[in-house]
């Protein structure tokens, strides 16, 4: 039997097991991929799907598909799954079981023992389910231990000193904001809060309204009775809103979607960022009033916040992260992938019980804001060099952002795309680090659409693309070592700055040299003056002296001229004084 205990969150919507190698977390993959959707089926003939498979089957046959069984956790009921019932316990155990397999199968040992995570206003009713669920997975749980405080490990865990850190969790279908102190080994949550019925699916909602909304305009359709119609929206409200994390625009096309008068009706619109934005905005601020009261409960203000950490993958959505960051002036760090951010904490936390060294989780990220600029507010003016972000510094990478901008003035010709490096709103303070220049844009009034996209690397080539939205017309360039660039170009820089002020060594030879001989010469000039009232027996030692060291000025004789001046220069001290 192992001594490997491993780490297990038991998601809402998807859940994921890791383990620790060589003192780092390591998520194992199940069935193919990191998360296994937290669902469990009967198949036509009975077999039992797990993942998914059942997630899969779970819209032609609900019936037999059970999913967020963790809502139902510590609650005296049974769900029902094709002609048998279940506790919650049971559905949650084969969810377990089918992680430890996975575990099991990639690390070729006998696994006994997890550490489970979960939400942290959890009772002691659900934690007992949940170990009872473990159990009956022959898992020994070692330890239940809430998420935010394994997410603040996953960031956190080699930190020492006292922290203050708030976790924001919002995953498909439940949110919830803690404030959570580490203090040397003890991490604790002061207070949590939220809403276990709100999430990423409410997004996806809002956009199926709008999309039926769309149908019955433009087609006169109602889709709502419609089943298989209803799954296709879903899915494609939930793809277009993890496009537009990433992306201005997001394309819906559903062909055949629906029948009208026994012709197919396509389904093919637009989203944009700022008409989603507007649909979730109210779910936000829902968010952020629980942000205060958690703050509240744990008797601190905005200014004692060390850390900001984001957990759940709706929290990928931008307007969350920039509504996030106005309000509590701090960037929320994200660097951690926001779904894996949880069990990576609880591999951690295993691992210290088995008495292992570990760290936090190491990620890449660029070290710098890479961004353009526009015509655009700055400090309450409109001003022509406004940085506009599209890489934030610390962001995981591989990554890829697009931003939409506008053309000015009618029948714009040309756009000049400046790429930089920096952290300053006024783009011209950053270091410009490429530029280009698109020329034959159409025609058209102001407010032509240029998307520009910047993706960065692991080796840090960020490659930026301009494209006209309405012709495709586009222009890119590459541009290598963006992530070393800046200090490279800091250094020529402070070269440079200091170059003006020192002399090379050749040039500081020369000037001290003609230094010298300025005052060499004027030593003979004022010699030359003394002649006329130095007493008698001084002036023969004065014309020698003067003599002596015009020979040596006119040989160059470097060591002679010394001599010869220091004397002189004595001996028109005495003669002036
Ligand atoms: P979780 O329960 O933490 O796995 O979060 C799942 C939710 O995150 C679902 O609603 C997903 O649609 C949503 N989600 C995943 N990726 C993104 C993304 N890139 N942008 C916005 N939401 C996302």
């Amino acid at each position: 039997m192992s001594d490997i205990i491993i780490g297990i969150d038991l998601g809402t919507t998807n859940s994921e097991v890791a383990y620790i190698r060589d003192g780092r977390p390591c998520i194992i993959e199940v069935d193919g991929s990191q998360l296994l959707p937290s669902m469990v089926g009967l198949a036509n003939d009975g077999a039992l799907l797990v993942g998914q498979s059942a997630r899969n089957q779970y819209v032609l046959h609900p019936e037999r598909t059970i999913r967020s069984i963790k809502r139902r956790m510590g609650e005296d009921v049974k769900v029902k799954m094709g002609e048998q019932d279940y506790t919650p316990q049971e559905i949650s155990a084969i969810i377990l079981r089918h992680l430890k397999t996975a575990a099991q199968r990639e690390l070729n040992e006998e696994i006994a023992k997890a550490v489970i995570t979960v939400p942290a206003y959890f009772s002691d009713a659900q934690r007992q389910a949940t170990r009872d669920a473990g159990k009956l997975a022959d898992l020994e749980v070692v330890r239940i231990i809430n998420e935010p405080t394994a997410a603040a490990l996953a960031y956190e865990a080699d930190h020492t000193g006292q922290r203050n850190i708030l976790v924001y969790d919002l995953g498909g279908g439940t949110f919830d904001v803690s404030v959570v102190r580490m203090e040397h080994d003890v991490t604790e949550v002061l207070s949590s809060h939220g809403n276990n019925h709100l999430g990423g699916d409410d997004f996806d909602a809002r956009i199926v309204e709008h999309l039926i909304n769309h149908l019955q305009d433009v087609h006169g359709l109602d889709p709502s009775s419609v089943p298989a119609a209803m799954a296709r929206l879903e899915r494609a409200a939930e793809a277009s809103k993890i496009a537009l994390s990433d992306a201005p625009y997001a394309r819906i096309e559903e062909e055949y979607l629906l029948e009208r008068d026994g012709k197919p009706a396509h389904l093919s619109l637009e989203l944009d960022r700022q008409e989603y934005e507007a649909m979730i905005d109210p779910f936000v601020d829902e968010t952020l009033e629980a942000v205060h009261t958690a703050l509240r409960g744990a008797g601190l203000t905005v200014s004692d916040l060390d850390e900001i950490l984001l957990v759940g993958g709706a929290t990928r959505t931008p307007l969350i992260q920039h509504r996030l960051e106005a309000d509590l002036g701090m960037q929320p760090r994200t660097e951690v992938d926001p779904d894996l951010c949880v069990v990576a904490g609880s591999a951690i936390q295993a691992s210290v019980i088995a008495g292992q060294q570990v760290a936090s989780v190491l990620v890449d990220v660029t070290p710098y804001t890479f961004g353009t600029s526009a015509i655009s507010d700055l400090n309450g003016e409109t001003y022509p060099y406004t940085f506009v972000p599209l890489i934030r510094k610390n962001t995981a990478i591989p990554v890829t952002k697009s931003e939409a901008f506008t053309t000015v003035y009618d029948d714009q010709e040309t756009i000049e795309v400046q790429v930089y490096q920096g952290e300053d709103p006024d783009a011209l303070n950053n270091t410009e680090i490429g530029s280009f220049r698109i020329e034959g844009l159409s025609e058209v009034p102001a407010g032509n659409v240029i998307v520009t996209t910047f993706a960065l690397d692991l080796n840090g080539i960020l490659q930026v693309n301009s494209r006209e939205k309405r012709t495709g017309l586009e222009k890119h360039i590459r541009i290598e070592n963006a992530t070393t660039r800046f200090e490279q170009e800091e250094m020529a820089a402070a070269r440079e700055r200091i170059g003006a002020l020192l002399p090379s060594d050749e040039e500081d030879a020369d000037s001290d040299m003609q230094r010298k001989n300025v005052q060499n010469l004027a030593l003979i000039e004022k010699a030359e003056r003394l002649l006329d009232t130095a007493p008698a027996e001084d002036k023969e030692d004065l014309v020698d002296l003067t003599e002596q060291l015009r020979d040596a000025l006119s040989a160059g004789d470097i060591n002679a001229q010394q001599h010869a001046s220091g004397k002189l220069s004595d001996l028109i001290f005495y003669l002036d004084s």
